[in-house]
């Protein structure tokens, strides 16, 4: 994994991890964290489907065999709404016939397990490259401007430094423009482990950012939560 590692300090990826088995997903979670991505785990094709929906990745990792929504269900879900993000399916099935339903079905590659974690990145870093598309663009509200691809923050062309949980708050604004999003949508998001998190704590960080960013940035809306100003 450490030769693997340096190319990707510079681009941080956000992967899903779509994966039933638990020891499977938390060994994907700490190697694919180790290399630098930045890594979601969801434990069944429903939840994979909800967070693929919303949560703005660079790459699913999907399972086949999964509780409620199969792999399958999941990516022609994702496709018959227009949803383009690269999804790379690995499955315990071997059949040629399983790997062309997983590609007919709108994946963009697909493994059979038992695969090696070194192949696996290699397919994923190969998967990444060739989906320039889906790369998310420069976001920008008034003079600031986020790169999530160089992870760069300049307000009126000079650059700012933010910590990566003051980068992943205006990141996750900045997707959403003109929306009010409350204090448990952000940490739910944003917050590694929202649970152990309180909603406090997302004042706490809005505050930074208006520090940093200019105090007009982020607009309180009173009991509902927080939202970009126009
Ligand atoms: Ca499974």
């Amino acid at each position: 994994m450490g030769a693997l590692s340096s190319a990707c300090h510079i681009v941080q990826m956000r992967l899903l991890v779509v994966e039933d088995e638990s020891r499977m997903a938390q060994a994907l979670r700490r190697g694919l964290t180790s290399d630098g991505f930045t890594v979601e785990v969801a434990g069944d094709g429903a939840t994979g489907l909800e967070l693929a929906r919303h949560g703005d990745f660079d790459a699913v990792l999907l399972d086949v065999m999964l509780p409620r929504f199969s792999g399958y269900d999941v990516v022609r879900t994702l496709r018959a709404e227009q949803n383009w993000v690269p999804v790379l399916m690995v499955s315990a099935k071997n059949g040629e016939h399983d790997q062309a339903d997983g590609l007919d079905c709108g994946a963009d590659d697909y493994l059979t397990k038992p695969v090696s974690y070194v192949v696996l990145v290699a397919h994923l870093r190969a998967l990444l490259r060739r989906a320039p598309a889906a790369r998310p663009s420069v976001l920008a509200a008034g003079d600031v401007r986020l790169d999530p691809a160089t992870r760069e923050v300049t307000v009126a062309d000079d650059p700012v430094a933010l910590t990566p949980r003051e980068f992943g708050l205006l990141e996750y604004l900045l997707r959403r423009p003109g929306r009010v999003v409350t204090k448990i949508e952000i940490l739910d998001h944003v917050w590694d482990s929202p649970a152990e998190a309180s909603p406090n704590v997302v004042e706490v960080y809005v505050g930074y950012l208006r520090r940093k960013l200019g105090r007009q940035l982020v607009e309180t809306v009173r009991g509902a939560g927080y939202r970009l100003a126009p």
